[in-house]
């Protein structure tokens, strides 16, 4: 436990990537009543996770982390949200076939609201705008006045949470996720022509799901066939939302993130010394720490210190987000770093971040090849270093949008101005997505 440790110390920190409000009082404000609301999870989940992360670490388990690079307020819906979720579950099937170990599904869901930016500003048809942090910080629309950090988003942040994370814990346990249905929908995928090289691993899955029917395990008798547990995750960066929704768990006396089960340091706010590292180390929830080719070694092991004090198998996730062609450059040195602490990780692959390029036509895109070539990159160094590749990080949708480039359904550069909806960074779309869970399960069952 942290001894000594106030939710608010992090007040007292260098931090960055975070508004400054115009209106001191309205932030007050909204922070004095979201100290009031209910926190989205409870202490004893954000637990069972960390149970399960740690097997994920010794390869008894395997993570799936995914969803939206920002979820926003127009595209709030029930049909995203199940979409999204969907797909997740048949990737979850495909990935738990080649690895053979339970899969862990934690969604980018539920309060993956503010953005960090690149720069301050961002120019738009020629204007320059204060530039858009996400929806919980100020809006996506070009004008000044929309970019004006509003706290009343909030608010709004907040209850979009609790209405998603309401309908995730109902698909999860209502017969939506069972595992039939889940793999049913994945055989629709599998027929489609260019699919073929999905076709057998898909039938294997049929077959195995027969022989256990066959067998008498079914989904009546059987919930872990028609139930899953299913997590929320988002990157802790607008800290005074995280503070309110900070609890004490009467359980143990620790100090628990209620906005979600599992929080995050992105990559541009990891100083040791910030902010963000301040108020994460506090908390009892599982942590994630991107990691990206600016990480030193020296960092890397003053944050497993400062996050991990007591080497709690399952509290820190280091995601990698080097780049296709980076990760020997960068992953080698910094297991090495894990390896001269002796510290316990959990080393997961998010295959996005450091692979986003600018298509001729403007547009922010991913090249579904460059995603792939970094997982697999991430799979044969950890073979070659004799450790454990126990997750993956995708940001993806349910829906059919054109965002990232490739895939089966090959999305070309001219295509990406038919379906580009996202807020923020480009996203695999479900077609794309599923294609990737089967590709990577096959790295696992090599
Ligand atoms: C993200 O996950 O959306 C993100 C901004 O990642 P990173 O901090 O790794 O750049
Ligand atoms: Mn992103």
């Amino acid at each position: 436990m942290t001894q000594g440790w106030k939710k608010s110390d992090w007040r007292a920190r260098p931090r960055v990537q975070m508004p400054d409000y115009p209106d001191t009082a309205a932030l007050n404000a909204v922070e004095a009543q979201l100290a009031k609301y209910p926190p989205l999870v409870f202490a004893g989940e954000a637990r069972r996770l960390k149970k399960q992360l740690a097997q994920a670490a010794t390869g008894k388990a395997f993570l799936l982390q995914g969803g939206d690079c920002a979820e926003s307020f127009a595209e709030f819906s029930a049909d995203n949200i199940r979409d999204t979720f969907r797909v997740m579950l048949q990737m979850a099937v495909v990935l738990t076939f080649g690895a053979k170990v339970p899969v862990i599904k934690v969604g980018r869901m539920a309060g993956q609201f503010a953005k960090p930016r690149s720069a301050p500003t961002e120019v738009i048809g020629g204007v320059e705008y204060p530039s858009y942090r996400g929806d919980i910080i100020n809006g996506f629309e070009a004008t000044q006045e929309a970019r004006i950090p509003d706290p009343k988003r909030m608010l709004q942040a907040y209850t979009q949470a609790a209405a998603s994370l309401n309908l995730l814990r109902a698909f999860s346990t209502g017969g939506f996720a069972d595992i039939h249905r889940v793999h049913s929908w994945t055989l629709g995928f599998a027929e489609h022509d260019k699919a073929e090289r999905y076709r057998e691993l898909s039938n294997r899955i049929s077959d195995a799901l027969d022989f256990m029917n066959a067998a008498g395990v079914t989904s009546d008798n059987a919930e872990v066939l028609s139930r899953v547990d299913f997590y929320t995750s988002h990157e802790a960066l607008l800290l005074e939302y995280e503070e309110a929704l900070c609890r004490v768990d009467s359980l143990t006396g620790q100090n628990v993130a209620g906005s979600g089960h599992m929080i995050w340091i992105g990559d541009r706010t990891r100083q040791p010394d910030g902010a963000h590292v301040e108020f994460c180390r506090g908390v009892l929830n599982p942590i994630g720490l991107k990691c990206g080719p600016t990480t030193t070694a020296e960092d890397l092991k003053v944050l497993m210190a400062k996050l991990n004090p007591e080497n709690e198998a399952g509290r820190l996730t280091l995601i990698a987000r080097f780049g296709a062609g980076k990760v020997g450059d960068h992953l080698p040195r910094l297991i090495k770093a894990v390896q001269e602490e002796g510290a316990s990780v959990l080393w997961s692959c998010d295959p996005m971040h450091g692979n986003t390029i600018k298509a001729a036509s403007g547009y922010k895109t991913r090249p579904f090849d460059s995603v792939l070539r970094e997982v697999r990159e991430f799979f044969a160094i950890h073979k070659a270093e004799g450790t454990i590749p126990g997750g993956v990080h995708f940001e993806m949708t349910g829906k059919d949008v054109t965002e990232c480039t490739g895939g089966l359904r090959a999305v070309s550069d001219e295509n990406l101005a038919d379906r580009y909806h996202t807020a923020c960074d480009p996203r695999l779309n479900a077609s794309q997505a599923l294609e990737l869970a089967f590709l990577v399960s096959e790295e696992l069952s090599a």
